[in-house]
């Protein structure tokens, strides 16, 4: 039988709150084949494009975006969340359902004019990758594209993000 991406992600409910249906890529991980799979789907809409970097948005994107820079053999940048980073970095706050989240990259991070493919596991609203993606804005890098397993397509991020005038690319709903 051939499984797909999907088949891999674990669903819990009310996690980390009551209404939330949690997608846990954790079991898409930690099957070899899924996670091959995985990786080479993120890979796939990029095929022959000049990526220089890939970033990788705090947590779940770091292990994405770590395997999919080894298999383009280019650097990784995380973005992390505010006070991760230890050397100068520069912010950007965005909002969620309540109050406001501050996510950072290192200054010194990104060149102007490079190319950069924004990983995470999971778009929903796309607040969190719309902030990352203008934080490679500012430090003069291109986003080239935003790669991830799995887009909610309810929640509006796809949209948010093609507004922006950025190509998404998912590998399941
Ligand atoms: P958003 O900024 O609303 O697009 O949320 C995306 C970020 O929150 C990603 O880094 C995801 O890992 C995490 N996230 C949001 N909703 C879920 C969910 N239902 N299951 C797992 N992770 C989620």
């Amino acid at each position: 039988m051939s499984l797909n991406v999907k088949d891999y992600i674990r669903t819990i409910a009310d996690f980390p709150h009551e209404g939330i249906l949690f997608r846990d890529v954790t079991t898409l991980f930690a099957d070899a084949r899924g996670f091959r799979i995985a990786i080479d789907q993120l890979l796939a809409p990029y095929a022959g494009a000049r990526i220089d970097k890939v970033v990788g948005l705090e947590a779940r994107g770091f292990i994405l975006g770590g395997a999919v820079a080894h298999q383009l053999s280019t650097g990784f940048v995380p973005i992390r969340k505010k006070g991760k980073l230890p050397g100068a970095v520069i912010s950007q706050a965005y909002q969620l359902e309540y109050g406001e989240a501050v996510v950072e990259v290192h200054d010194d991070a990104l060149k102007p004019g490079e190319r950069v493919l924004i990983v995470d596991d999971l778009l929903a609203t796309g607040g969190t990758a719309a902030a990352g993606i203008s934080l490679c804005e500012r430090l003069g890098a291109k986003v080239v594209g935003c790669a991830f397993v799995i887009d909610l397509p309810d929640l509006g991020g796809r949209r948010l993000l093609e507004g922006l005038g950025h190509e998404v690319h998912a590998l399941c709903a």
